[in-house]
């Protein structure tokens, strides 16, 4: 085909973690426009389908493969249309669209890419934590455990923990003895950890412990996934961090002028 033979395009779009109201206005905007929407029904939230006109029509890529979802793409652009492809979170944390950008490359359907609020953030917000004290980290690690998507030997998560830095896992609360394990290469085993389920759904869940007593906890409470695992000194209410220099009264900076000069 040739890269002009369509007028319609493709829209990437991050859904957000869950609540409807946490999609961006520029993406809301994009589901009221979309002539047919592509959707991960396993953990978009479908009211979110309830912007979009009457009779749009919806795929749950969920059943789908990659080329199934490509020749959705294809035969819609080639009519004109113009098709949401809506991602949890945001899409550039485990959203595989590389692979979907390369085919559409391939057979010249224009694309963009509209961000999301990632899960990440949403469970930040949900225990009501800062990633980035001064003092105790400056760092935040996204990582997830090996499953059947094997993780590069570099990146194991053993040899992160090493850093101690303020840490978010993905995809791996199923897997809470091996998560565990890896983290106390690292990490003392009085090291804070909080697993929250579902950030910012009704069905949200919020669990403390330390790597100690973690796994238990997340045990009985039954939670095997859509759960952020996150780890670090940061989540000690307590923690002994210094203010930031920012805010600070005797510091200078471009907009204020402080008591140090
Ligand atoms: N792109 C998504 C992540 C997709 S991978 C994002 O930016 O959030 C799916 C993993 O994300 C899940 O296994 C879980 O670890 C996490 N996740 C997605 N939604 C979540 C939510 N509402 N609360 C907690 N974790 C969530």
């Amino acid at each position: 085909m040739s890269p002009k033979a369509n007028k319609g395009e493709v829209v990437f779009v991050g859904a957000g973690p869950g609540d409807p109201e946490l999609i961006t206005l520029k993406g809301a905007r994009a589901l009221e426009k979309a002539d047919r929407v592509i959707y991960a029904g396993s953990l978009v939230n479908p009211e979110l389908l309830k912007l979009c006109r009457q009779g749009t029509p919806f795929h749950d890529s969920a059943r789908l493969t990659l080329e199934e979802v490509v020749r959705l793409m294809h035969e819609g652009t080639m009519r004109g249309e113009t098709i949401v492809r809506l991602h949890t979170g945001d899409p550039s944390m485990y959203g595989a669209i590389m692979e979907q950008f390369a085919l559409l490359e391939q057979s010249g359907i224009p694309y963009s890419v509209i961000p999301g609020v990632s899960s990440v953030f949403s469970a930040a917000a949900a225990i009501k934590r800062e990633f980035t004290l001064p003092d105790i980290s400056q760092t935040l690690i996204l990582t997830r455990l090996a499953g059947r998507t094997p993780v590069p030997e570099k990146e194991a998560l053993g040899k992160l923990a090493k850093h101690r830095a303020s840490m978010a896992i993905f995809l791996s609360v199923q897997d809470m003895s091996s998560v565990v394990q890896a983290l106390l290469e690292g990490y003392p085993p009085d090291t804070p950890i909080a697993v929250v389920y579902k950030a910012s759904w009704p069905e949200e869940k919020i669990i403390f412990g330390t790597l100690e007593t973690i796994e238990e906890k997340v045990k009985s409470e039954g939670i095997k996934k859509q759960a952020q695992i996150l780890v670090g000194d940061f989540l000690n209410p307590s923690a002994a961090y210094s203010r930031s220099k920012l805010y600070d009264p005797s510091f200078t900076h471009e907009y204020r002028q402080g008591t140090d000069t």
